[in-house]
């Protein structure tokens, strides 16, 4: 991932085939289609969070991939090492941090 400790500009984990928001979201098809989505209580391993219902649980990681992919500057790291060669931040150019 990429952040800037400057003003806390951000995106998630570089994308791939095998990792990426969408990939994230398949696994949540059982629950979405087979769970009773109003039951209570269910924790996340993904997110580590707490949630009141299974319905609740998808709802947040659906929009938490529509954030992760609102927020992409660059896919892959080859996308961000030659669109910005001197790793300036975005938003205030600053130099960025690259987290692996
Ligand atoms: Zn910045």
């Amino acid at each position: 991932m990429i952040v800037c400790n400057n003003c806390h500009w951000g995106q998630g984990d570089f994308w791939s085939e095998e990792t990426n928001p969408i990939r994230d979201l398949l696994e949540l098809e059982d629950a979405l289609l087979e769970s009773d989505l109003s039951a209570s209580s269910t924790t996340d391993v993904h997110m580590q969070e707490d949630f009141e219902t299974v319905r609740e649980m998808i709802i947040k990681r659906v929009e938490g991939a529509a954030k992760k992919i609102k927020n992409m500057r660059w896919r892959t790291m080859e996308d961000y090492v030659l669109d910005n060669p001197e790793s300036k931040c975005p938003t205030c150019y600053e130099k960025l941090t690259v987290v692996e």
